[in-house]
């Protein structure tokens, strides 16, 4: 679905992303795992487009998107993408929101959109507007927006930091549920060990712009391939 072969990126003389190569397979969810300035929120931006890498290749539904010749732009990739701030149009309802990015005869828009109200369980929220809802509710908007036009691969960014700490919870459920439920390809990012075992089928440890331990958050967790995972999992010894 997504490869990675061989990616870096700099930013002048600065190496924020060295070789990182892997493959996310149809259905996972994927967590870019670490610190602060490990390069994860650039490996992210790289697989929507929104960087170019230095070197390497990305490819996308089996096509390269992105590999020193071919540079498919964000908005022709495949790819939907969950803002920290939801990012949902203030001025429009949750109806016409979830329906901005759909093409089509109107009956079966909203029979899309329908099925997405249900899928985020708000059918009863449709006419409101972003204003009107709870955090909860706006992420399950956004998801529902991102979800409609069925993308290859959903890319989610520190997906709860916008969250109070109760929702946070609460929502990593919910989010993976809908994501399950939708059968979709899912990336994300954070910084919190905790999500990241938790919602992930695999998770991805990243340090210093390089992929340090890749697996299933059991794996990564109880048997880390270096010191950096295992100070940084909590299980330094
Ligand atoms: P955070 O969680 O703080 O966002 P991160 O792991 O996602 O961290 P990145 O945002 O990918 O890290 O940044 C990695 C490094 O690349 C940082 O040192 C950052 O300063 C640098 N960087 C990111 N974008 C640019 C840019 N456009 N120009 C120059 N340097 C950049």
């Amino acid at each position: 679905v997504l490869t990675m072969d061989l990616v870096s990126k700099r930013f002048g003389s600065e190496t924020v992303v060295e070789n990182v190569s892997l493959e996310v397979k149809r259905g996972e969810l994927l967590t870019f795992l670490g610190p602060s300035g490990c390069g994860k929120t650039t490996t992210l931006r790289m697989i929507a487009g929104l960087e170019e890498p230095s070197e390497g290749v990305i490819t996308l539904g089996g096509e390269p998107v992105a590999d020193g010749d071919r540079f498919v732009s964000p908005e022709r990739r495949d790819a939907g993408i969950v803002f920290q701030n939801f990012a949902l149009f203030p001025h429009l309802t949750v109806r016409e929101n979830i329906a901005f990015g759909l093409d089509g005869d109107d009956a079966a828009i909203e029979a899309r959109v329908d099925e997405l109200l249900d899928l985020v369980d708000m059918p009863e929220h449709g006419e409101k507007k972003p204003e009107q809802l709870s955090g909860g509710q706006k992420q399950r908007v956004a998801l529902a927006r991102s979800l409609a036009p069925e993308p290859e691969v959903l890319l989610l960014d520190e997906p709860f930091s916008n969250l109070d700490v109760r929702l946070r919870v609460e929502m990593r459920e919910e989010v993976r549920r809908i994501l399950k439920e939708a059968g979709v390809t899912a990336v994300s990012v954070t910084h919190d060990q905790e999500e990241a075992l938790s919602i992930s089928d695999r998770v991805a440890v990243m340090h210093d712009g390089r992929l340090e331990q890749i697996g299933r958050p059991e794996e990564v967790f109880e048997r880390p391939e270096s010191k950096f995972v295992a100070s940084f999992l909590g299980r330094a010894s």
